[in-house]
């Protein structure tokens, strides 16, 4: 069972994360005080008739962190574990993500305490509609931009955009991304994440001189962001060598066949079981040996007590908040190259970014324009942080931090304080 461990706090984690890179920069206090926290924090019940009758309240979050830069923007997660601690601290990192793949967002997100997984579609359609009447006043497509995020989807989008045009009066595409294509989603967004995740470790592979060809690679979660980027590892002759989900951890030395996992996964929901593969214990893919380690589950997944075994050379963050601050400094002291999630797994939102300026201008691009542009923002923003890297000589998630912060205190700073 790959659950999340309660050792760390990811607000903490975010926080110190912050505090780190605007020490490296030498950022003044003033401008902290302006950017670091969130800007609206809003907490709504949200009551639903259940299929048996009876009536559960479940807890729901919305958080801005910021809007310096744009509308908030960042995703919507559906997950037992969801507090309102984890959905700031994922809303601080989307600030300084779209601020590192320099789109004219801020950063948000939100998030239902609840079980989905054991929720039926009725259950599920009426959670969500509730869930966004109750958020309705901060969203928009000039405010607020929610997408999906863990366990939810573009269904999850579609009854958004449908709840929220309904009280408006007309459709309203834009307030949310990550929608069916029927309804003024992109190509290319479902596998964005995947892709941008792909894009940057052939960057660092080109960096380190360590050839993708042949590479062994460990997946830690198997849902969009881990199946997309198997697939296209695999695509790229690289041997994907474990691959785990919240059910069960698969193992196969000579690399799994990702097309038929990701059949078979689509089709009976878990990997455990998949021919050709040994199980293994949830806690061993961490430490199993290959070249590049992708977490794409949740966060906390690498802490201080599990880092040491990392044998990888790289570590590719398709996870928000995967590593915590004592793992960064393990893998560090190890030689091992990090990709930090706000470089790692912006495809996401950068196709997003793709999607809503489409359904603000109601004029769609063509599948090769999205991959085309997606790559050249993913090598862009990993040469930006691999030169901040370099040239001061810290840790890529720094510098990615530096990058990100950087362009959102230059931004507070030419606006200045209201009033
Ligand atoms: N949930 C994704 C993330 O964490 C995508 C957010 C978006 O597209 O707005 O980056």
């Amino acid at each position: 069972m790959l659950t999340k461990e309660s050792t760390g706090n990811a607000y903490d984690v975010a926080m110190e994360n912050f505090e780190a890179a605007a020490n490296t920069m030498g950022l003044d206090e003033d401008t902290r005080q302006m950017i670091k926290c969130p800007e609206r924090v809003l907490t709504v019940s949200v009551p639903v008739r259940m299929d048996d009758g009876h009536i559960h309240r479940f807890e729901g979050y919305r958080v801005q962190h910021s809007t310096a830069r744009g509308p908030a923007k960042g995703g919507i997660r559906f997950h037992p574990q969801v507090t309102l601690d984890e959905v700031k601290a994922l809303a601080t990192w989307m600030t300084w993500k779209c601020a590192v793949v320099n789109i004219p967002f801020g950063g948000g997100k939100g998030g239902v305490t609840c079980d989905p997984k054991h929720m039926s579609r009725g259950e599920l359609e009426r959670m969500t509609r509730r869930y966004t009447s109750a958020i309705l006043p901060l969203i928009g497509p000039e405010q607020d931009i929610p997408a999906p995020d863990v366990y939810t989807n573009s269904q999850t989008m579609a009854w958004i955009m449908d709840t929220y045009s309904m009280t408006k009066g007309y459709s309203i595409a834009g307030v949310v991304t990550g929608k069916p294509i029927s309804l003024g989603g992109s190509l290319g967004r479902n596998e964005a994440t995947g892709r941008g995740v792909f894009y940057t470790v052939e960057c660092a592979c080109d960096h380190l001189k360590m050839p993708l060809k042949g590479a062994a690679i460990a997946v830690q979660g198997f849902g969009n962001a881990g199946s997309v980027a198997a697939q296209l590892f695999h695509e790229a002759g690289a041997k994907i060598v474990a691959v785990s989900d919240s059910t069960g951890s698969i193992y196969n030395r000579n690399g799994l066949n990702i097309p038929e996992l990701i059949q078979m996964k689509t089709m009976c929901g878990h990997v455990e079981g998949f021919p050709e593969s040994e199980p293994i214990l949830p806690h061993e893919l961490i430490g199993i040996d290959c070249d590049i380690l992708v977490p794409a589950a949740l966060e906390n997944m690498i802490r201080e007590d599990n880092a040491g075994t990392v044998k990888a050379r790289i570590v590719a963050e398709a996870a928000n908040g995967p590593v915590t601050p004592g793992a960064d400094r393990i893998l560090e002291s190890k030689g091992c190259f990090v990709i930090p999630d706000i470089l790692c797994n912006a495809g996401g939102v950068t196709v997003s970014y793709f999607e809503w300026v489409q359904d603000e201008q109601h004029l769609f691009w063509e599948a090769q324009d999205i991959y085309k542009r997606l790559e050249r923002v993913m090598k862009t923003s990993f040469r930006d942080v691999l030169k901040i890297h370099m040239e001061r000589k810290t840790p890529m998630r720094i510098a990615a931090n530096i990058l990100g912060i950087g362009r959102v205190a230059e931004a507070v700073q030419i606006r200045g304080i209201y009033p």
